[in-house]
């Protein structure tokens, strides 16, 4: 695909990506040689720069080309899951040496990431993480304990946060790292959840090492790396429901990519469904006979004119973006929002379904889907910083409003903290 500086019309792109799709596109073609085909023509993240893989387009004109890609059923890149904020964090951070190493694998898929942030003494006060790393001369030792992390059960590398300075405050004494998870010293134990999935895990590190290139921020500036990461997380809630689509096609590829999602993509399967499925709600209402039901239509609407203005939100927000505005606490208005939505989808979805709601599997409706609905909202409202955290972040940074009153303030080692155990 061709690539310049000048913004393209949306027309003259999707007739270059038709041209280009006719010329290279077929499904009997191995996926990961698919996809480094794809990174080659820029057409895999045309919204990443020109120097990394992309075109520089806004991603307004990505949504026209993801189209002509769905047209003719063509794979894209593994854009999915934490290796994306891996990925947001290294083009942000990385040095060229960083995303040379990467960046690429990322996209083809050949490498899955995790994000070791949480611990058990610090979720939302996430600046307090006591995993500690200690350079010896030679390379960085870790040692501690992470919790919640998704996909740490096949990660081949994960973003970590760790505590590099006990003396400083405890902002300042954090540092950023890559870390390679399939090395010994590294114990990740996987956790169950209510809704049956098992995508998180507890991680432990008893002399864990880094080499001192993956140290991605300087030393005892991470936690400034740590809130971009966060940020593109907080951003990225309202796209839950497009994750994990299994298709039905035939040819190598879809195979490949069916093996892909049964696999390492695993553990985001009931993310559509920690989303809320709004897309549900109209279908059941009128399979069910409620369209008619006042008082569900009532719900019905006010759900589908909060899930609109969010989208529109978070248009605005990728629109002020594209202008060259950094990421910024309107990530927070869009998560809390996302989490609104799910939750009254939830609602929608027990009113349409009565008590069937609580059947799950093949007895419930829509193949036990709505069961997994309300299991899975509760998530929304956890994953990458709570409902009240959003409310202290738009409070605090928006609204202008007084901040809480710190307890923590200087050396580290002093500051009272949570127990582990
Ligand atoms: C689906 C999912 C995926 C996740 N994936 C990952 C992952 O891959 N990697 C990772 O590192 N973590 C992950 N997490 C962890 C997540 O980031 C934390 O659960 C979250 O930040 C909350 O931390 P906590 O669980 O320790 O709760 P706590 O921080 O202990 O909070 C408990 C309660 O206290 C409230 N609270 C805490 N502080 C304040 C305050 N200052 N003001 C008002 N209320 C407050 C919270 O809102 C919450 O209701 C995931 C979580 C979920 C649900």
């Amino acid at each position: 695909m061709s690539s310049g500086d000048a913004v393209p019309s949306e027309a003259a792109i999707r007739r270059d990506v038709n041209q280009w799709l006719e010329q290279h596109w077929g499904p009997n073609v191995g996926l990961i040689e698919w996809r480094n085909k794809l990174i080659d023509s820029g057409g895999g993240v045309p919204d990443w720069p020109q120097d990394w893989y992309g075109r520089g387009l806004p991603s307004s004109l990505c949504t026209a080309i993801d189209d002509e890609f769905d047209r003719v059923g063509a794979v894209g890149v593994a854009r999915i899951g934490i290796r994306m904020l891996a990925a947001a964090t290294l083009l942000e951070h990385g040095d060229d040496g960083h995303k040379s190493r990467f960046l690429r694998r990322i996209l083809t898929g050949e490498d899955t990431w995790c994000q070791l942030f949480s611990e058990p003494g610090s979720g939302s006060d996430l600046a307090g993480a006591t995993t500690r790393a200690d350079f010896d001369g030679d390379k960085w030792v870790v040692n501690g304990q992470k919790v919640w992390t998704t996909s740490a059960h096949h990660a081949q590398w994960a973003l970590l946060l760790a505590r590099t300075d006990w003396d400083a405050p405890k902002h300042e004494g954090l540092s950023f790292f890559v870390i390679d998870m399939t090395q010994g010293g590294i114990d990740v134990q996987p956790l169950r959840q209510m809704n049956g999935h098992a995508s998180f895990n507890q991680v432990f590190f008893t002399d864990a090492t880094i080499a001192p290139e993956n140290l991605l921020s300087n030393i005892g500036d991470g936690w400034k790396i740590a809130v971009t990461t966060l940020a593109h997380e907080r951003r990225g809630a309202d796209a839950l429901r497009r994750w994990g689509r299994i298709t039905e096609r035939e040819g190598r590829i879809y195979d490949e990519e069916r093996a892909e999602i049964a696999t390492v993509m695993e553990p985001y399967k009931w993310y559509a469904q920690r989303a809320g499925r709004v897309d549900l709600v109209l279908p059941q209402a009128r399979g069910s006979g409620c369209i008619h039901d006042p008082v569900a239509r009532q719900e019905i609407a006010k759900l589908l004119m909060l899930s609109q203005v969010s989208q529109w939100t978070a248009q605005r927000a990728r629109a002020a973006q594209q202008q060259g505005r950094p990421q910024g606490p309107e990530g927070s208005l869009g998560k809390l929002a996302a989490s609104h939505i799910a939750r009254a989808a939830a609602n929608v979805h027990t009113i349409l379904a009565g008590a069937d709601a609580m059947l799950s599997g093949s007895d419930g409706p829509v193949d036990g889907i709505v069961a997994e609905i309300l299991l899975s909202v509760p998530a929304t409202s956890i994953a990458g910083g709570t409902d009240e955290i959003q409310r202290n972040i738009i409070a605090e940074r928006v609204l202008g409003l007084p901040k809480e009153p710190r307890m923590d303030s200087g050396p580290f080692r002093d500051v009272p903290k949570n127990p582990t155990r």
